[in-house]
Parts: structure tokens; sequence; C-alpha cells
């Protein structure tokens, strides 16, 4: 019976292999770990089954393979598993375990052929078919990313049960390293560990690309520190090495740290203090909004427990702080429902780790303020039809000062007549007196007239936010022209200050109606007591949000 059945097979083996040369029918492209590979014998296609030999695609992934005897095929993975394939068989015994494949296995040409991808999966790979291109991906899941780490340095062990290959890359601000890994699969439980040892902030890892799949395993840095990948002896993933390590580093198993507290107080009309309490030191991103107005922090690695009751805040700032996101789900957000926006800082402070937003009202005569006309002298700036932006901007400064002068605040003008002052001297100017506020006046102008009117304001640093939306409705509440928004911008003088500091563009000095608005005294005294009401919002938190009106073209 077994002599007859086999005689009978290799029969049928050959008149397949002929059959599938004959009919012209095209192979499957295979791609190993991303890679397109030339097979020999090519895969085939047969009524759905992808029929090849499985030797020539193990071995590039590591694994062993034997012949046992004349017509059977032993695969041995890295990991020790045993594959048994004999030919005339539909039966593929894995570690002594038998499982049927979809057609039976023949030789051909002194190989073995039988289905491709359950042998494939049976070794640890994943097999994906596209119908469409006929490719077979042939894929190495994740297995584990372990993070062993001290005050010294970290070893991120990145496990695959294949060979596989990783390829370091390293990105500035924020410092962090990166490891891709063509052809792997990520579907691991957790998708970061958090550290905040040493230099090592946290680890993370994804899918950064599907198809061809690449995982990526990334190192956020805390400060720059040297970072190397060592690929493991057996191919079967590797370490990413980050400072110095003796082999004694701890695992760390954190994926969080833990929100555990929240408070607030107002110590008197002028002051209040929210208050995060974290288990560990943590990254923290802050932004504003003005409307409705609302401060809000996120916490990329933080998590609450449970869930947390919205925290009724006293005083005249803060309505409410609440904490938004799942519980134990790394990925928080702080919430704060304002009366109105004031003056604010972020202070991280530890014994416990925690971060604190202060919001203080003062009084602008106690500040000291740095008015900057933009432009002069030899750069005029932006033209109209009849009028130099340089111009403008000096006499809407001038009024911004002298009103500032006269309410007490100490004020500097980084000019006072038509003169040229370097772009990089006027924030150092302000940042070498302590400057408290820093106002850059200008007025745009698009590169063909007539076609940008309206206004804006600029910041730069997340600490100059709050000062740019309230200028900004403050400026279009008085000019009445159209609200262009607060953005963010690249530009010097508000990149270089170290205060809050806003850059605002009052309207369009080539846009005909703008350019005659901008040509009258009174337009420009309502700018400057504008630019000087938002200051005073600002300092004093005496904005009324429901007092705006949107008028203007
Ligand atoms: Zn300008």
């Amino acid at each position: 019976m077994q002599q007859r059945t086999r005689r009978w097979l290799t029969v049928g083996g050959v008149l397949l292999a002929l059959t599938l040369c004959a009919t012209g029918r095209a192979a499957v492209q295979v791609r190993i770990l991303g890679q397109p590979i030339e097979l020999s014998p090519a895969p085939q296609l047969a009524e759905g089954v992808i029929l090849g030999s499985p030797a020539t695609v193990v071995g590039k992934l590591g694994c062993r393979f034997m012949s046992g005897g004349r017509e059977s095929l032993i695969v041995i993975s890295p990991e020790g598993r045993r594959i048994i394939l004999v030919a005339g068989s539909s039966e593929m015994s894995i570690d002594g375990q038998v499982r049927r494949m979809a057609r039976e296995a023949v030789m051909a040409g002194g190989r073995l052929i039988c289905p491709l991808r359950p042998v494939l999966e049976a070794v640890g790979c994943v097999t994906r078919w596209d119908e469409d291109t006929e490719v077979l991906d042939v894929e190495v899941p994740l297995q584990a990313v372990d993070v062993y780490a001290d005050e010294e340095g970290a070893r991120i062990d990145v496990r695959a049960p294949l060979r596989v290959e990783g390829a370091l890359f390293r990105i500035e601000e924020p410092q962090r390293f990166y490891v891709d890994l063509p052809g792997v699969t990520v579907e691991l439980e957790h998708e970061r560990t958090y550290v905040n040892l040493g230099s090592l902030l946290r680890v993370r890892w994804g899918q950064f690309k599907q198809r061809p799949a690449i995982a990526r395993v990334v190192a956020d840095l805390r400060e720059p520190d040297d970072v190397r990948w060592q690929p493991d002896e057996d191919g079967l993933g590797g370490s990413l090495i980050v400072g110095d390590v003796h082999g004694d580093e701890p695992l760390i198993e954190r994926h969080v740290a833990w929100i555990t507290g929240i408070s607030s107080r107002t110590d008197d009309g002028d002051t209040t203090l929210v208050r995060v309490e974290l288990s560990d030191p943590v990254v923290f991103d802050y932004d504003v909004a003005r409307r409705p107005p609302r401060v809000t922090v996120e916490f990329p690695d933080a998590a609450v427990q449970m869930p947390v009751a919205p925290l009724v805040v006293d005083g005249p700032f803060v309505q409410t702080a609440s904490l938004e996101g799942s519980p134990g789900e790394p990925g928080l957000t702080l919430s704060l429902q304002m009366h109105q926006l004031v003056h604010f800082e972020v202070v991280e402070s530890s014994d416990p780790p925690a971060v604190n937003l202060i919001f203080k009202r003062g009084r602008l005569r106690d500040k000291r303020v740095v008015v900057d006309p933009g432009h002069g002298g030899r750069d005029s700036g932006a033209r109209g039809a009849h009028i130099y932006e340089k111009d403008v901007n000096l006499d809407v400064a001038l009024q911004v000062a002298s009103r500032l002068m006269a309410i007490g605040a100490q004020t500097v003008l980084t000019r006072e007549s038509d003169v040229f002052v370097d772009l990089y001297d006027r924030p150092e100017l302000a940042n070498r007196i302590g400057a408290d506020l820093f106002v850059s006046i200008h007025c745009n102008a698009m590169p063909k007239p007539n076609t940008g009117w309206g206004t804006e304001s600029y910041y730069y640093h997340a600490h100059s936010k709050c000062l740019g939306l309230i200028m900004q409705a403050a400026l279009v509440k008085a000019l009445g022209r159209r609200d262009n928004g607060t953005r963010w911008a690249n530009f010097c003088v508000i990149r270089e200050s170290d205060m809050p500091a806003v850059l605002v563009e009052l309207m369009y000095i080539n846009h005909d109606e703008e350019e005659s608005l901008l040509q009258r005294p009174e337009v420009r005294t309502a700018a400057a007591e504008a630019i000087v009401e938002g200051l005073r919002q600002y300092v004093e938190g005496t904005g009324t949000e429901a007092e705006h009106t949107e008028m203007g073209m």
C-alpha cells in the first residue's frame, strides 16, 4: 500500500509540474521581509493554493532543513520547532502534531513541493497573499520588546522568532532613535514602555508601514546619548543600546505614569493654582484656545487608574478641570474650562512629581514692556501705493509706548525714529532688560496688491499663544477687519524672545481699502489702544469674552 501510493503520487507530481509549465501560468511573486526574492523553482498558484519548495524560503529566515530520507523534508525553526513533510502525503507533522494541508507534497526536480503557506506559518511566519498583484508576503511577527534600564543606560531587546534585520536611524530635536525592521509585523499587547531613567524617556513600537510591512521601534531620549543597534548573533532580532550597559539593568515593566491626584487652590482673587500629581515625571504639552476659553495639557505617557470626576475650581479664571482619557490607557488630556483667558505659567515640580498651572493676574503698570516697531531706516518693510510699512509701525508703536508710560508701565522701544535695527537686536534687548512682554508691530502685504486683507497675530512659543489670542481679539474688535486668526510662525523676534511675545499684522498695506484706513490717524490710534487693551486683558484678566463681535469683510 505504501509503495503503491508513493509511486502513483510521484507520477502525479510530475504531471502537476508539467501542467504548470505548459499552461504558462505566471509564477507567484514572493517577498521575504519586504524584499522580492527569485526562487527556483518559482512558486505557482494552483486552484487557490500556492505550491512551492519550502526549503528555499525557510532557509532565508534562519531555519535549518534536511532531507529525511529520499522523499521527505525536515525543517527546524530557530526556536527548535520540527516540521516533517513527506512526499505523497497531505499531512504535515509539527512537533509530532499532525496537520492536514490542502494538497499532497510531491517531489519535483529533486525538491519537495507542497502548499507553502502552512509550512511558513508553522515555523512562525505571517503570510499575506494579495490576489490582485499575486504577491505573497512572507513576514515575521515581532515577539517582544523588553526594556532593561537604569540611570546609566538601557538595553532594548527586540525579539523575533525568525531571522530579521534592523537599521538604526536618528532624529534630533527631540532626540530620538529608531530601528526599522522590514517585513516585520507588530501585534503586541502594549505599544510602549515608559522608562524615564537616565537619558531614556520611553520606548515605543508600532507598524510603521503596512505593505510591505515595516516595524518601527523608537527610543525617545530626554537628552543626547550614544545609541547603537546590535543585531543578535542568531539574527533573531537585536538590541538597541542606550548609554552604558553592564548587564545588570532590571526589566522595566511600567507602561504608563499614573496621575495620583488633581487639586486646585485660589489663595486670593488674583491667583489660582491647578495641580496634577503624578507617579513619575512625564513629558507634557499644553495649548490654549479662546472660543470657548480653554487650556489643555496633554500627557502622552500618563493615565488615570479610575475615572476622575471633573473638579470645580474657585476663583475668577478657571471653571472646571477635567481629566479625559480611558483608565489604564496612556494618553491623557487635562482640560480646563475657563471663565476668561489670562496670563498663566506651567511649572513642573518634584516630590511628588507634579505639573502646576498658575493663573495669576497682576497690573499692567507693574510690567516691563518692549514695543517693537517693525523695520526702519533702509528697510522700509512692505509698501502700499502711498505709504511705507515702517512709518505706520513706528507711529502706532510710539502711541502704544506713550499710553503704556502714561499708566506707569516701564516701556522700551526697539527704535524711536526711522533707523535700521537688526532683527536679532530686538529680542536681545528684551531679554537683556528682563522684559515681561514683547509686542512687535507690523503691517502685512501680499505679493500681488488687493489679494489679502484682515488682521492676524503670530506667536512662536507655547507660552506666547495666550497673549496672541487675546491681542488678536482686541485688534479685530477695534479695527473691524477680517479675523485671520492667531497663528504660529517662526519669526526671529518672537522666537528669540524669552518672555510672552506676539507679532501683530494690523492690516494689509497693499490692499487699497486697508491702506487708506492705515493712512487715517484715528485708525492708527485705535490700533494702538487695542494693543494696550490686549496687554491689559492678558496681564489683568479683564477680558470679557462675550463682548467679542466680528465685523469687516
Ligand atoms: Zn513687517
